[in-house]
């Protein structure tokens, strides 16, 4: 299986400044080669492929001294990129989809070069050495796992400068027990960052209300400068580093939430992203779809590791529906309580739909259901929210 292990970087300003006029002639190796792909095929009908365009790399290496300078491997990976994202649109594109055509890069949005391990990337003693840049310190804040190979190391600048390796490794499948423990249910939320159906609701971090808060400022701070001004550069620069922050600080948030739930439990039923209804309240999600999906996607390769399953289902009126007798309760997005007037089941409105999502799953869905919540452990009379109770698996 394939995992990527992230470390900061911390070169020297010498190396910082190799490191980014290295960056940027692979930048213009990647815009020659897509503008030679446009004009082959504007004026020749020709297409240009990858084989054809590294093929040609000897040859610009031998006139080309910025070129010349760049580790041979990593110049094929800067030409690979171009052809996935040519394979990418074309693929689109007979989908009947109407995608963007590969575009120039600028400075801005060209970050990363991608090495193969070994060949001049490599770490020694504690650094990693890199060709023509020399020993780059690196925080290893934690090592990589043991018996992993190494395949790539992306080298990458972050928006505010910052550098990072990026360590694609590939490590042997293990050979895991099916975890015994109980089944959840998991609705993700916008009051709170998830609710399960053990009663349990996950709070959005302080820091999160904090960090956007001072993010909030500075933008409102900045709305009042002239652009272009000293302090408006400033003030630009602490807004990315702070959009940094959060991404760094909610990675760190959902990597130790995934890794609890797959300790806890055997079966994790989440809402498949993907089946988006057309509700108020899944409009109102969709903005945080992407940190949704990154936990989502940290949560599934941990379950693998850990033998636990995770299964997804479709979400939409998990909300409205009441877990304990099915009738269709409508509420308010304002609306924090469920409470069923046919059977009188109260619930938080979230653990309400994390009871149902965990019900949609194959191995719940059969059965009749009434009773489910006592399987679960709740009852009427103990179905209040925030009330921590444990579920059992079937
Ligand atoms: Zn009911």
């Amino acid at each position: 299986m394939k995992r990527s292990y992230r470390y900061r970087l911390k070169p020297n300003r010498q190396q910082s400044r190799t490191l980014s006029r290295m960056l940027e002639t692979h930048r213009q190796l990647y815009n020659a080669a897509l503008q030679e792909r446009q004009e082959a095929w504007r004026m020749r009908r020709v297409s240009v492929s990858y084989v054809m365009q590294a093929n040609q790399l000897k040859e610009i290496r031998s006139f080309d001294d910025e070129i010349a300078f760049l580790k041979y491997s990593s110049c094929q990976q800067t030409l690979r990129r171009l052809d996935k994202a040519f394979a990418a649109f074309f693929r689109r594109l007979k989908a009947g989809q109407e995608p963007g055509y590969p575009r120039y890069k600028s400075r801005r949005r060209f970050k990363s070069v991608a090495y193969v391990y070994g060949d001049g990337v490599r770490l020694k003693e504690g650094r990693l050495y890199v060709q023509n840049i020399g020993r780059v310190r690196i925080r290893l804040h934690r090592p990589l796992p043991a018996g992993a190979k190494i395949k790539q190391v992306v080298i990458k600048r972050s928006n505010s400068g910052e550098w990072y390796a990026c360590f694609q490794i590939e490590l042997p499948t293990p050979q895991v027990e099916p975890h015994p423990g109980p089944a959840v249910g998991i609705d993700l939320g916008l009051q709170h960052f998830a609710a399960l159906s053990t009663g349990e609701l996950v709070a959005n971090p302080r820091w999160f209300r904090e960090t956007e808060a001072a993010l909030a400022l500075a933008q409102r701070q900045r709305a009042r400068c002239q652009r272009g001004s000293r302090r408006y550069r400033e003030l630009s620069l602490r807004i990315v580093r702070l959009h940094e922050k959060i991404a760094r600080q909610r990675r760190d948030f959902q990597h130790k939430l995934s890794r609890r739930l797959v300790q806890d439990f055997g079966l994790i039923v989440v809402e498949d992203l993907h089946i988006l209804g057309l509700s108020r309240s899944m409009l109102a999600k969709s903005v945080h779809d992407a940190g949704w999906s990154q936990f989502l996607f940290f949560l599934t390769y941990k379950a693998e590791e850990a033998g636990s399953e995770v299964e997804s289902v479709a979400a939409n009126g998990t909300t409205q529906e009441c877990a304990y007798c099915g009738t269709f309760v409508p509420k308010t997005l304002a609306e924090r309580q469920h409470h069923c007037p046919h059977c009188g089941f109260t619930a938080s409105r979230d653990v309400n739909a994390a009871l149902n999502i965990l019900f949609r799953s194959t191995a719940w869905a059969e059965r009749p259901r009434k009773g489910l919540l006592s399987l679960v452990g709740l009852d009427l009379s103990t179905s209040q929210q925030a009330e921590v109770v444990g579920s059992r698996r079937l």
